[in-house]
C-alpha cells in the first residue's frame, strides 16, 4: 500500500499534536493553521475522502460530525461558533487523500470562502 500521511500519524510514526481520539477518529492540530484554532479530524481506517466515508454508510461520519463538535467544546469556540469543512477533491483544493474534517475557529470566519 502506498505511504499515505495521514495513515502514519494514526499509527504514531509522524507525530503530531493530537487533540481528542474516539474509537474510530482521531484529531490533531493542523501543521499550518488558518484560524486560531484549526484542528483535523481523521477516520483510524484509510478512506480518501467524504464520498467514501459517505459511501462506507456505517456511522462513522456521525462519529467524525460528534468529535468535531466535542473538539470546538474542548477547544471554546461552542459558544462563538466554528466551522466544519471537509474539501473533497480538485476544485475544493483536497490536497491529503485521507478523509478529514477541518474543525475551524478562534476568530469571525469569512463567508463565501475563496
Ligand atoms: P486539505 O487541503 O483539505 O486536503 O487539507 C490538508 C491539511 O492537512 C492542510 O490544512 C495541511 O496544512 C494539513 N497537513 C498536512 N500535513 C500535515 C501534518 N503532517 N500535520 C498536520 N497537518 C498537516
Ligand atoms: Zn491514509
Amino acid at each position: 500500500m502506498p505511504e499515505c500521511l495521514f495513515c502514519s500519524i494514526v499509527a504514531g510514526d509522524i507525530p503530531a499534536e493530537r487533540v481528542l481520539d474516539s474509537d474510530r477518529t482521531v484529531a490533531f492540530r493542523d501543521m499550518n493553521p488558518q484560524a486560531p484554532v484549526h484542528v483535523l479530524v481523521i477516520p483510524r481506517v484509510h478512506l480518501a475522502d467524504l464520498a467514501a466515508v459517505a459511501a462506507a454508510d456505517d456511522g462513522l461520519l456521525d462519529e467524525m460530525a460528534t468529535q468535531a463538535h466535542r473538539i470546538a467544546v474542548q477547544e471554546g469556540l461552542a459558544e462563538g461558533g466554528y466551522r466544519v469543512v471537509f474539501n473533497t477533491g480538485g476544485d475544493a483544493g483536497q490536497t491529503v487523500f485521507h478523509a478529514h474534517a477541518h474543525v475551524l475557529g478562534g476568530r469571525a470566519l469569512t463567508w463565501p470562502p475563496g
